[in-house]
């Protein structure tokens, strides 16, 4: 018997005492809970386009040229079928909403796979920053409009053959007639509207609320270096600026902190 605590064991007691809960993720969270953009899933699900593209993972893949509105809707319908409509939630996001149980919490996250809300998390307490592949937008956003696109997206995975979709279900924006584009954001054009402001106020209404009034944890989980602004790196700067928040860095390959005077840090590979 011990009585040293293991990293985890002080994570769990640093969230046991939280008066808040902050959860930042990035796309090592999805990794870790089992939607695998490579590997054997990704390769049973777009065997044709692999061979007809020569894609290596879902990832490089969405950068690919498409030449055509029907080719390119007939691999995002596919892809953001496989990313965002078919997984259920993913028990390593329910993990994470038990172990908040009964706190005051939010969480920003960059993911755009809806996984939150499915594992049960409170959709007005989830800032999706970066976007959703669910909805999409005119591509070079002349209205500030988000749509729905499940029913849409099912039917472009059912109807398409020979890597394209039937022309009459490509969508056009319906105030320019202009293409449409995933509400991802890569570009000047992504799309902010009413609802994405509204979860950015209540993000910065919660840290006001919070930071430097009682013991907040910080759970970042899954963030890399591809946007570290978002979420790193502010994460390690309310964590030195304020004695009483933890930080707890949940990451496979990252767990080193850049901001000094940070007084409480635990770093896990996993929980
Ligand atoms: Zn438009």
């Amino acid at each position: 018997m011990s009585f040293i605590k293991s990293p985890l064991q002080k994570a769990e007691s640093a969230i046991a005492q939280a008066d808040a809960v902050l959860i930042g993720a990035g796309a090592g969270l999805s990794t870790a809970a089992g939607i695998n953009y490579g590997g054997p899933d990704f390769e049973k699900a777009f065997a044709d386009m692999i061979a007809r593209y020569g894609f290596t993972d879902l990832y490089t893949s969405s950068f690919y040229p498409f030449r055509s509105e029907e080719e390119k809707w007939a691999y995002w319908s596919r892809h953001i079928d496989y990313a965002r409509f078919a997984p259920e939630g993913k028990p390593l996001y329910k993990h994470l909403l038990e172990m908040i149980q009964g706190k005051d919490y939010f969480v920003i996250t960059t993911n755009v796979d809806g996984q939150f809300v499915k594992a049960g998390f409170d959709p007005d307490k989830v800032f999706e920053v970066q976007g959703d592949y669910g909805l999409m937008q005119c591509a070079t956003a002349c209205h500030p409009k988000r749509y729905n696109n499940e029913s849409l997206v099912k039917q472009m995975v059912a109807e398409q053959k020979d890597c394209r979709i039937p022309s009459s279900l490509v969508p056009r924006c319906p105030v320019c007639g202009g293409p449409m584009e995933i509400n991802v954001r890569k570009d000047r054009y992504f799309v902010e509207d009413d609802r994405w402001h509204q979860q950015a106020e209540r993000y910065y209404a919660f840290l006001e609320k919070s930071l430097g009034k009682g013991k907040l944890a910080l759970i970042e989980y899954g963030v890399g270096f591809n946007t570290p602004t978002i979420i790193r790196f502010p994460f390690e700067r309310m964590a030195a600026k304020y004695s009483d928040v933890t930080l707890i860095r949940i990451n496979k390959d990252y767990r080193d902190c850049q901001t000094p005077g940070i007084k409480h840090f635990i770093g896990l590979k996993t929980i």
